[in-house]
C-alpha cells in the first residue's frame, strides 16, 4: 500500500505514517495537510513508497491534501536533514524546524490567520488554494475564487479583489474553512539595508591568495567535491578569497553558502559582500523577524538569490545546486548550537557539501585541531596565506608581561601594569588607538565576605554573583536572569566587610578614565551593546571618536580597524583555568585573534599580553604566532589523553530540581551505557557537572568515548530510548563543545 512518512510539527517531533489517497501525487519535501488527533497540521513528506503499514489499518489516516505542488525543500536539503537527525539522534520534527521558517511549517489554521498578521506595511497578501474537495456549502463567489486560485496559482488578494467583487470576504471565509491559505509575501528586505555599499573594485590578488583561489576554482569547474582548510594569518585577505570563489560558483550556475560566527556578522562584513555581489546575497541573521526571515528564505528557495550569508542557521538555506560552502573562523565555538538540536554548523557544512558534491572552504588564522588532523589525514587540503594582504601591514610585535614580577602602574590597578600604562601613554601621544581585552563583564566578578569567607552566590546557581556598578548598581548572575540590588551586608553572617574581588570591564573602564582623563574611553560588552548595537560602538571607533576601547570577546573577532596600534590582553590566563580539555586551545585562539586586531593599517602594531603563566605553551606560542608548534604539542596531548579529534565523545547531561533524582538517573543511564558498550567504547562517570547547579537544577553527566563513531551508536541509542523519571531532563550532546 502507498504510504507516506510525514514530519509533523508536534512536540514529539517524530515522523508519522499516513496513507496516500489514489490520484494524489506526492513528492518528497512537499507539504501536506494531515490529521493529527483532532487537529489538522501541515507536515513535510519525508518519503513515499509501497510498504506494509507500521500501524493498525483502522488507525491509519490518509493525507488530506497537498499544500503546495512544489516541494518546500530541495531533496538534497531534505536528505541532509535526515542524516543530520540521525547523526545527532535528534527528532526529525525538531530538525525540520531548523530549515523551515515559522510560516512554512504553521498549521492550516495559522496559515489562514496569517492574513491578519500580514495586513501591515510593505507586505503583500497572497492567497493560495489548497487542493481540497470543496464542501457543497461553498458556492458562488467563493467557489469561483477557489477555482481561479487552483487554475492560476497563488494570487495577490488585491488582484482578486479587483477581479471578483467582494473577494476579501470570500477569501477570508475560504481561509477560515482551511481551503485557502493567505500568506504575506514581503519583498526581501536586508536587515543590513542601512549599509552603504558602493561597488568596489576587486584588488589584485596577492600570490598566495591567487594560489588558493585557483585551487578552489579548479575544483568548482571540475564539479568535484572537496574540502579546503584556508589557513591565513589575521588580515591575510581570506574574505577576498571567499568573494572570488563565491562569484565563480555563481558564474558556473551554482549556489553558495557563507557561514560566519554570529558575532562577526556585522554590517562591515555584509557591506563587503554587498559591495562585490550586490543584490545577489541574502543575509540570514538571528535578529531577523519572522516576516523578513521568510522573505529571505523565499528568495533563496525560488532561486532569485543564490548566495546565503549568515550565522550557523544559514547552513539550512534552501538553495538548489549547492556548489560551495565557506565557513569563516571555522574554529569558533559559536557554530555549535547549545540548545534544542545540538548541531555543529562547521561539521555539518562538511557533511552537506560532501553529499551535494560541493566544495567546502574552512577559513581560519587558528584552525581547529579537528581541521589540523583532517589535513594530516588528507581529508582536507591546506591552502596557506602566510602574510598580511596589505603590503604595509605586518604582524604585530608581541610582548609578554609576567604579572608575578611586574607591579601596578600609576592607576594603582594590578591589571593596568606599568608597561601597559606606558604603552597606552605612548599610543595616545602618537594619536593611535588601543583595544584592551578582558573576558569578564561587570565591575567585580565576586563579593567576598571578609568576616565569614563566603562569596555571595546566586540563589539558583552554584556560581558567584557579579557586581555591576554602571546603570543600576546590582548583583547579577551571568548564568541565569537573577539580579538583586546591591547589598552592604553579608547575607550569611551580617558583616559589613564585603570585598569586591577581581576586575571586570567596568572597573577597568573606570580606572582608565581616572588615569587618562583626556582620553576618550569606551566599553564594549554585552551590557552596553547587544547584537547590532555593538556596531555603533565599533563605528565610533572607526570614525576615531574613541581612543581606548575596553571590552570582552566582542572586541576580538574579525574587526578590521586600521588605526589600532596597541592591543592589551589584561589577563591571558582567565580562560586557561576552565575545567575543559580545550582550555589551552581556546586560550591560544583567543590570544592570536585578539593580537590580530593590532597593526592592520600602515603603522606597526604592538601587543602586550599580561599573564601569570608566561611559560604556558598556549601563551608563549601565541606570543610568537607559532600556530604550527602549538598544534603539534596540543595534538600530542590529545592523543595521549584520548580526547578529540582522535576520539569521538558524547556527553550525556542529566539534570533535575531534586539532586537525588538527577543523580539516580545519571547512574542508571551510565550503567545502561556500560551494558551496551562494545569493545573500544568507554563510559566515564557519572559525576556532578563542573557547574553542579544551574537555574535551580542539579546537574550530572557522563561521557561516552570511542575511536570509532559507529561503535558508539548502539550505546547512545540505548540511552536515548531509555525511559526515565519525567522530572529529569536528559540530553545527549554529540561532539560537545561546551564542557561545563
Ligand atoms: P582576514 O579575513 O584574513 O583577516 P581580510 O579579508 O579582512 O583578512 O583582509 C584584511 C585587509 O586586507 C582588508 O582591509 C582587505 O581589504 C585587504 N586586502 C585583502 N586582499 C587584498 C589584496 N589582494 N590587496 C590589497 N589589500 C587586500
Ligand atoms: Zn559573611
Ligand atoms: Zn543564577
Amino acid at each position: 500500500m502507498l504510504l507516506a512518512r510525514v514530519s509533523v510539527p508536534v512536540p514529539l517531533g517524530q515522523a508519522f505514517t499516513y496513507s496516500v489517497p489514489a490520484g494524489l501525487e506526492l513528492q518528497r519535501g512537499a507539504r501536506v495537510l494531515c490529521e493529527f488527533g483532532r487537529r489538522r497540521v501541515v507536515g513535510v513528506v519525508l518519503d513515499v513508497g509501497e510498504r506494509e503499514p507500521d500501524v493498525p489499518l483502522d488507525k491509519l489516516k490518509p493525507v488530506v491534501a497537498l499544500v503546495d505542488p512544489e516541494p518546500v525543500l530541495p531533496v538534497e536539503l531534505l536528505d541532509f536533514l535526515l542524516e543530520l537527525a540521525r547523526y545527532y539522534l535528534a527528532p526529525i520534527g525538531d530538525v525540520m524546524r531548523l530549515a523551515l521558517p515559522a510560516i512554512e511549517r504553521s498549521s492550516a489554521r495559522a496559515l489562514a490567520g496569517q492574513a491578519e498578521l500580514a495586513a501591515v506595511g510593505r507586505m503583500v497578501r497572497v492567497a493560495r488554494a489548497l487542493a481540497l474537495p470543496l464542501p457543497p456549502e461553498i458556492r458562488g463567489q467563493a467557489r469561483a475564487i477557489h477555482e481561479h486560485l487552483l487554475a492560476s496559482g497563488p494570487t495577490e488578494v488585491a488582484v482578486l479583489a479587483a477581479r471578483f467583487g467582494n473577494a476579501r470576504a470570500a477569501a477570508k471565509r475560504l481561509a477560515e474553512a482551511g481551503l485557502v491559505a493567505i500568506e504575506e509575501q514581503a519583498k526581501a528586505r536586508d536587515p543590513f539595508f542601512a549599509v552603504p555599499a558602493p561597488r568596489d573594485t576587486p584588488p589584485e590578488l596577492t600570490p598566495p591568495q591567487a594560489g588558493a583561489v585557483h585551487a578552489i576554482i579548479a575544483r568548482l569547474e571540475a564539479r568535484e567535491r572537496g574540502g579546503y582548510l584556508l589557513h591565513g594569518v589575521t588580515g591575510s585577505g581570506k574574505t577576498e578569497v571567499y568573494l572570488r570563489v563565491v562569484e565563480r560558483a555563481l558564474a558556473l550556475g551554482g549556489s553558495a553558502i557563507v557561514l560566519v560566527p554570529e558575532i562577526a556578522l556585522t554590517p562591515q562584513l555584509v557591506g563587503r559582500f554587498r559591495a562585490r555581489l550586490g543584490e545577489r546575497i541574502a543575509v540570514m541573521h538571528s535578529g531577523l523577524g519572522d516576516a523578513d526571515r521568510h522573505a529571505m528564505w523565499k528568495s533563496l528557495r525560488s532561486g532569485e538569490v543564490r548566495v546565503a550569508v549568515g550565522a550557523r542557521s544559514a547552513l539550512f538555506a534552501p538553495v538548489e545546486k549547492l556548489a560551495l560552502i565557506c565557513v569563516d573562523e571555522e574554529h569558533d565555538g559559536s557554530f555549535k548550537q547549545e540548545e534544542g538540536v545540538r548541531y555543529n554548523a562547521r561539521d555539518m557544512a562538511l557533511l552537506r557539501a560532501h553529499r551535494a558534491g560541493a566544495v567546502t572552504v574552512l577559513g581560519s588564522a587558528t584552525p581547529s585541531l579537528g581541521s589540523e588532523l583532517a589535513v594530516r589525514e588528507q581529508r582536507l587540503e591546506r591552502l596557506v596565506l602566510p602574510e598580511r594582504a596589505r603590503a604595509s601591514a605586518v604582524l604585530p610585535r608581541v610582548e609578554l608581561i609576567d604579572l608575578k614580577r611586574v607591579g601596578a602602574g600609576p592607576s594603582g590597578h594590578r591589571l593596568l601594569s606599568l608597561p601597559l600604562h606606558r604603552a597606552l601613554e605612548q599610543t595616545l601621544e602618537q594619536k593611535g588607538q588601543a583595544i584592551l581585552f578582558l573576558n569578564r563583564r561587570g565591575f567585580a566578578p565576586s563579593l567576598l565576605c571578609e568576616a565569614c569567607g563566603k562569596v555571595i552566590e546566586c540563589p539558583s546557581c552554584a556560581v558567584a554573583l557579579t557586581l555591576h556598578r554602571s546603570g543600576r548598581p546590582r548583583l547579577a548572575c551571568h548564568y541565569c536572569d537573577h539580579s538583586t540590588p546591591l547589598v552592604d551586608q553579608c547575607p550569611a553572617c551580617g558583616s559589613g566587610r564585603l570585598s569586591e574581588e577581581g576586575a571586570g570591564t567596568e572597573r577597568i573602564e573606570q580606572a582608565l578614565t581616572e588615569a587618562f582623563p583626556a582620553a576618550r574611553i569606551a566599553r564594549l560588552d554585552r551590557d552596553v551593546a547587544a547584537g547590532a548595537k555593538s556596531e555603533k560602538v565599533l563605528d565610533r571607533m572607526r570614525r576615531r571618536e574613541i581612543d581606548v576601547l575596553v571590552g570582552t570577546q566582542m572586541v576580538t573577532k574579525g574587526h578590521d580597524l586600521p588605526d589600532v596600534t596597541l592591543v592589551g590582553v589584561l589577563n591571558a590566563d582567565a580562560a586557561l583555568s576552565m575545567p575543559d580539555f580545550r582550555a589551552a586551545e581556546r586560550t591560544f585562539h583567543l590570544l592570536v585573534q585578539v593580537a590580530g586586531r593590532a597593526g592592520r593599517g600602515d603603522a606597526l602594531g604592538k601587543v602586550l599580553i599580561q599573564t601569570w603563566q608566561p611559560e604556558h605553551p598556549a601563551v608563549a606560542l601565541a606570543a610568537h604566532h607559532d600556530v604550527a608548534k602549538f598544534v603539534e604539542r596540543e595534538l600530542e596531548d590529545r592523543r595521549e589523553l584520548g580526547y578529540p579529534p582522535y576520539r569521538r565523545i558524547a556527553l550525556v547531561r542529566v539534570d533535575a530540581v531534586q539532586e537525588a533524582r538527577a543523580r539516580e538517573v545519571a547512574a542508571k543511564l551510565a550503567n545502561l551505557a556500560r551494558k551496551h558498550a562494545p569493545e573500544r567504547v568507554d563510559v566515564l562517570g557519572p559525576a556532578p557537572a563542573p557547574l553542579p547547579r544551574l537555574r535551580n537544577r542539579y546537574r550530572f553527566r557522563f561521557m561516552v568515548r570511542s575511536d570509532d563513531r559507529a561503535r558508539m551508536r548502539p550505546v547512545l541509542l540505548a540511552i536515548a530510548r531509555a525511559s526515565v523519571d519525567r522530572a529529569v531532563r536528559v540530553a545527549i550532546d554529540i561532539d560537545p563543545v561546551n564542557m561545563l
